[in-house]
């Protein structure tokens, strides 16, 4: 393995255009196998070699995606663009899309004929995924024929044509500026650190969000949503 480069694995499979390879990784990140990392996996493998681009995790590509489901872990273990590094742009939009771009804006949006994908689900996986997912209602042996299914059908949609589950688009995006580095202040409630564009002031002191009472924004499984404690 190359030391030098730690998405080595990664970019390897990618270049050999080894979608397996790439979602049994994947599981590493997500856990399990389904439908929707598997179509993420094959749409950020698609724009990675389209757009020719490689991530180190320093903003030199930047991946925006439109759903927070499990779409959106295949993006973001394929093209090296993530929550933590800053690369992932998140639009609250509820589509299983995405961008990738470079930074001169430069870009590919992939956005999936969801219906196309979900047509691969048997009627037994439809029946289950209403009791163990929807209804939450599943027995242990629910959730494992359900899992055994989901792989099943993870890795036959790879095997699906781009042109059959993809609409692909060249664009240009605004992409946002580096991430700044702030420096922080420190809560005169709670004593933490915390970055100084999101803190506030109390009676001439540094308060922080948590210990402020006031609304912030949280990225839930829901979406983005404001709450107030
Ligand atoms: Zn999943
Ligand atoms: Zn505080």
């Amino acid at each position: 393995m190359n030391k030098e480069n730690p998405r080595q694995e990664i970019e390897d499979a990618i270049d050999a255009g080894d979608l397996n390879r790439l979602l049994k990784m994947n599981g590493m990140l997500h856990g399990h196998f389904c439908p929707f990392s598997a179509i993420g996996v094959k749409a950020a493998a698609r724009a990675v070699r389209e757009l020719g681009v490689r991530s180190t995790g320093m903003e030199e590509v930047v991946a925006i995606v439109e759903t927070n489901n499990c779409f959106s872990d295949g993006i973001q273990f394929v093209t090296g663009c993530s929550f933590g590094n800053n690369a992932l742009i998140y639009r609250d939009f509820g589509k299983t899309a995405f961008t990738l771009a470079k930074r001169s804006g430069e870009g590919i949006r992939i956005s999936v004929r969801a219906d196309r994908v979900t047509e691969e689900r048997s009627p037994e996986a439809t029946e289950l995924w209403e009791k163990v997912v929807v209804k939450r209602s599943g027995n242990e042996a629910d959730n494992k024929r359900l899992n055994e299914l989901w792989k099943e059908m993870a890795f036959r949609i790879l095997e699906l044509t781009d042109e059959e589950v993809f609409d692909i688009k060249k664009v240009t995006v605004d992409v946002p500026a580096y991430a700044r580095i702030f420096t922080s202040v420190k809560c005169s409630v709670c004593g933490e650190n915390v970055m100084e564009p999101r803190a506030r002031m109390k009676d001439g002191k540094h308060i922080c969000l948590a210990c402020s009472n006031q609304e912030y924004y949280q990225l839930a499984g829901d979406g983005i949503s404001t709450v107030t404690r």
